[in-house]
């Protein structure tokens, strides 16, 4: 029975950058009463990621949001290179190809081995898709999303949370929540209300950053048209094309916020006509929360992991946080989610949080190599010159990929010992940041593969668990059906005869949850389909 009573909201989530504020869609899409709180006043014009993986456009799609964000971000047939310069009019020292969307997008229709993922990545701005998200949750009925409403404190006893928070006048109110979900960012009042701490390497470099709008710049790039430029200098510089092809943001380490536009000027090497409208500073961490909440209280996002964004680990990571919290929590809150449910969060995501954070750490040790063989040289016409230029490149050609070829770390992460996961014997396959092979294993993510109609299987499957009966299995899937329905947990059982699904999933049998994880797979029905689903709903550990 749901108890909605003596609350002012099931959960108060608190932030509504990109993660609270996937979670807040999340939530009300399943029907959850949710409030978002925000201290600032709207979502900012600040220049931060630029770019959503495969896998978070996946989880984009299963909210129906996939291409709404496309329309609003970098245009399908933009280039999504990668090159290494000394200036945007030279001859670039290292030029990596990557797909544009439209071109990803045929690799996918044309790809029958599950190698590939549903969706590509998509070039939108933060400040494109905070407002675009926040669009969306406002058209929920159970949301609520206010602004200039700053988290003060909380304090949670055994049936809820307490929350005072400061309105736009400075006045205060209180909130009573079921639940909290602090999306409050790095330097989260959630996080250090609890006394949990980060560890890791904090305070590694400080950068300043800056947003420019500059109108044909793109078109008049002649080296070739991009995403990324790295500068090969002693400042580290960036640049980095913003959605709309007409905004860029430079990052580099110089002294003052003036030395931007200086800056600015320099990369181009040409005459530009610009707007500066945003220099600020910030600094590189790696580094890991001890815990992702206690008791009622959950931390998701910036909140419980700070990465370089070298790999584009930092809001990926925390999506996937929102979209493993958000069925958790509506589960509980709906009676069918046992106690185990929710623990299972934090054993699910902070592995994925330490190994984010290790690869971005890999990958910004990759950058730092090629970066080592830069010398005051490298735009000399001279022999010395040419080979500072060619060893630079050479080394930049492995080093750089580390940071733009993570496929693994985006799609291949899998739930390792969690309580809600059957614990098939055995290893299962090893964790590679650098490709992602597909698989069925318990605990992964279920691998993409079109159907004989040419339909996505993921677009079948439906929010609850899902047995999936492959290539004309005739095992009953009635028992755990009814296990599953006595616990009072959505279920559904779809039939898919495609042989290109059997051949790659590997078995006849699959259990699906609501976030497209595996709990269970096998040729003959769980030989105790109760124990199955009482592990998938978190009443029975694993
Ligand atoms: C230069 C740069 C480039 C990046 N590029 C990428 C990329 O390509 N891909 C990628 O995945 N990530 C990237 N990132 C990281 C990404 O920007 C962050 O991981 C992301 O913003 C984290 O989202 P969040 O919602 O957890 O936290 P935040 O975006 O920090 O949002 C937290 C929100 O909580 C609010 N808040 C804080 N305290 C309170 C309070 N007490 N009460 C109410 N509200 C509060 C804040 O105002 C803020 O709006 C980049 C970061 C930087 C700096």
């Amino acid at each position: 029975m749901r108890e909605t009573g003596s609350y002012d909201t099931e959960v108060l989530i608190v932030g509504a950058g990109p993660v609270g504020l996937t979670l807040a869609i999340d939530l009300g899409q399943r029907g959850v009463r949710a409030t978002l709180i925000e201290q600032k006043s709207a979502p900012q014009r600040l220049p931060k990621m630029e770019r959503c993986n495969a896998r978070t456009m996946e989880m984009f799609r299963r909210m129906g949001l996939a291409e709404r964000i496309r329309a609003a971000g970098l245009p399908a047939h933009c280039s999504m290179d990668v090159f290494i310069v000394t200036s945007l009019v030279d001859p670039p020292l290292l030029h990596l190809p990557y797909p544009s969307v439209a071109e990803a997008k045929k690799q996918i229709a044309a790809c029958h081995d599950g190698t590939l993922p549903l969706e590509p990545y998509q070039l939108i701005s933060q400040y494109t898709l905070e407002p675009l998200l926040k669009s969306v949750a406002e058209t929920l009925p159970t949301v609520s999303l206010r602004y200039c409403h700053e988290l003060i404190s909380f304090a949670q006893d055994a049936q809820s949370v307490t929350a005072q928070i400061k309105g736009a006048g400075g006045g205060t109110s209180t909130i009573r929540a079921q639940y909290l979900v602090g999306c409050d960012g790095g330097s989260s009042i959630v996080r250090k209300t609890l006394g949990i701490k980060l560890a890791g390497e904090g305070n590694l470099l400080q950068l300043r950053q800056a947003l420019y709008r500059c109108d044909d710049l793109y078109e008049r790039i002649p080296i070739g048209k991009g995403r990324h430029y790295h500068v090969a200098d002693a400042q580290s510089t960036q640049l980095i094309v913003q959605d709309d092809t007409r905004h860029f943001t430079l990052h580099s380490v110089v002294e003052k916020d003036e030395d931007m536009a200086a800056m600015f000027e320099k990369t181009c090497a040409m005459p530009v006509k610009f707007d500066m409208p945003y220099v600020g500073q910030w600094t590189q961490h790696l580094l890991l929360a001890e815990r992702y909440g206690e008791g009622r209280v959950f931390l998701a996002g910036d909140a419980v992991h700070l990465v370089i964004p070298t790999g584009g680990l930092g809001m990926n990571t925390g999506a996937g946080d929102a979209v493993d919290l958000g069925w958790k929590l509506a589960a509980t809150l709906q009676g069918w989610g046992g106690p185990g449910l929710l623990k299972s969060y934090e054993v699910e995501r902070r592995q994925i949080g330490e190994r984010n954070v290790a690869a971005s750490t890999y990958a910004v040790r990759g950058r730092r190599v090629w970066r080592a063989a830069y010398k005051s040289d490298i735009r000399d016409n001279t022999p010395e010159g040419a080979a500072t230029r060619a060893n630079l490149a050479r080394i930049a050609n492995v080093e750089q990929r580390k940071t733009n070829e993570m496929i693994g770390a985006e799609l291949g992460y899998r739930y390792v010992g969690s309580p809600v996961i059957w614990p098939e014997p055995g290893e299962g396959p090893a964790h590679d940041f650098m490709n992602y092979v597909p698989t069925t294993w318990p605990g992964a993510h279920l691998p993409h593969v079109w159907l004989d109609d040419s339909s996505a299987i993921q677009d079948r499957i439906g929010q609850g668990y899902t047995l999936l009966r492959l290539g004309g299995t005739q095992s009953d899937g009635a028992p755990l059906a009814a296990a599953f329905r006595s616990i009072g947990a959505p279920f559904s059982t779809l039939d898919v005869r495609s042989d290109a699904a059997r051949d790659l999933y590997g078995h006849d049998l699959i259990l699906l949850r609501p976030d497209l994880h595996v709990v269970w797979r096998g040729n003959r029905p769980p030989a105790d389909p109760a124990k199955l689903a009482a592990i998938a709903t978190g009443h029975q550990s694993a």
